[in-house]
């Protein structure tokens, strides 16, 4: 019977094991002393397992339309059918996000431990893989305590290095380039942004919704809408996570980058001047205590600051001429992103394992035949909202299929 090993035993890896066994003898390596580990940890322990809406839209890389192939092997479909299977029927709440029925962490990750032990896989925990030599036949796998293991067909799943604090960490880049594998640089994505100006810190703990538009070279990079939680050192909550993946990308290759924050998304430019001017009309109300019924009093005082008003003054004062500018702040407020915040608030990495040297139908590498890369260490990442679990399930069965 074929020797299939797995690298780590994570969402792809545990995928690749059901798919693989019975029909080969699989062992799985992974480095932590349990199985599943980030599992546990996503979707707030609720799992967002996939999306309803998977395509290469919701994905970013060098190349994102690898997706398609992969997806066109291993879709939702198949994905829903399989964990159908192990019992776990998923349940849809907002944006297409598709969760376990029991919106619980816990039984993906327990049911698909269970379902790879049971079609025969065996897992080894506390067993870090440091190297992978390619022999003449099959490769060989030795880990940090020097343990040797030989295999037909190998299958790398060790995750990207976000959160290390859940095992994430460069093994599986150092492991794929010491074959020959080029990398794109991992950079921190779904990530909270350090943002300037630093007056913005004030917001510290307000949760505001806003849209979000991120603009590099006069070319928008990435826009959301959706609540901000403004931080101590700048933006955070879903709709920064949104765009964090673009922005950061864009640091790393040294570009400028604007993020242009609209704190009030729903009211036009136009409608919002003329709202502003019959609330500043009354007489001896200081001007942060007439937007005080439309947006926190504590966001108008700050950006009322930043555009140089005395939030404290009275509104009538205020010409009319000023108006527009005054407004335009509200509406598109300037901030810069700082450099990127650590892994270790990354909930995934961007960047990887170069796609151009994987097949995408088989996950195998064009550069070491018999090796098969899969999930976050490729160089695929998706927006929040499933997208990057759907990925690992896709390639993880593929990879499995295939070895
Ligand atoms: C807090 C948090 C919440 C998230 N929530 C969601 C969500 O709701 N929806 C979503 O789609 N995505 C979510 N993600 C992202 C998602 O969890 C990952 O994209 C996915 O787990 C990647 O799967 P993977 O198999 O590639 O890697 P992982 O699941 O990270 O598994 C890799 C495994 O390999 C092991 N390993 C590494 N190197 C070695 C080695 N050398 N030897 C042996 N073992 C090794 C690691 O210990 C780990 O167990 C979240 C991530 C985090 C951190």
């Amino acid at each position: 019977m074929k020797k299939i090993a797995i690298i780590g035993a994570g969402a792809s890896g545990l995928m690749a094991a059901c798919f693989a066994a019975p029909r080969a003898k699989v062992t799985i390596f992974e480095k932590q002393k349990m199985p599943g580990r980030k599992i546990l940890a996503t979707g707030n322990g609720r799992c967002n397992i996939s999306n309803r809406n998977i395509s290469a839209d919701f994905y970013h890389g060098k190349n994102p339309a690898f997706v398609n192939n992969v997806f066109g092997s291993f879709g939702l479909e198949a994905t829903e059918e399989f964990f159908s299977t192990i019992g776990i029927p998923f349940a849809e709440g907002k944006d297409g996000r598709l969760f376990p029925a029991s919106f619980q962490a816990s039984a993906v990750q327990k049911l698909l431990v269970f379902e790879a032990q049971k079609r025969g896989a065996e897992i080894l925990l506390h067993r870090r893989i440091d190297k992978i030599v390619p022999q003449k036949e099959g490769l060989l796998l030795i880990t940090a305590g020097q343990e040797q293991y030989h295999f037909d067909a190998v299958i790398l799943a060790s995750g990207s290095c976000a959160y290390p604090q859940l095992g994430g960490s460069d093994s599986g880049y150092t492991l794929a380039a010491s074959i020959g594998h080029s990398i794109q640089p991992p950079v921190p994505a779904i990530v909270p942004l350090n943002a300037y100006p630093g007056v913005l810190h004030r917001l510290e703990g307000i949760k505001w919704d806003c849209a979000l538009k991120a603009i590099s070279n006069t070319t928008t990079i990435a826009s959301s809408i959706g609540e901000v939680l403004f931080t101590s050192y700048g933006l955070s909550g879903p709709a920064t996570l949104d765009i964090s993946i673009a922005v950061n990308r864009n640091i790393s290759l040294q570009k400028e980058v604007d993020i242009f924050i609209d704190f009030f998304p729903e009211i036009p430019m136009h409608n919002l001047q003329s709202h502003f001017a019959t609330l500043f009309s009354e007489k001896g109300k200081p001007l942060a205590l007439c937007l005080a019924g439309i947006i926190k009093e504590r966001i108008a005082e700050v950006i009322l600051s930043c555009a140089g008003k005395d939030p404290f003054s009275e509104a009538q004062c205020l010409k009319k001429e000023e108006l527009p500018e005054l407004v335009g702040f509200f509406k598109n407020f300037r901030s810069n992103p700082g450099p990127a915040r650590p892994f270790s608030e990354a909930m995934v990495a961007s960047g990887g394992v170069s796609t151009d040297e994987i097949h995408p139908s088989t996950m195998e590498s064009k550069i070491l035949p018999g090796l098969y890369i899969t999930g976050e260490l490729l160089d695929i990442t998706g927006t929040s909202g499933g997208f990057n679990l759907q990925f690992a399930w896709s390639t993880g069965a593929i990879a499995g299929m295939n070895a």
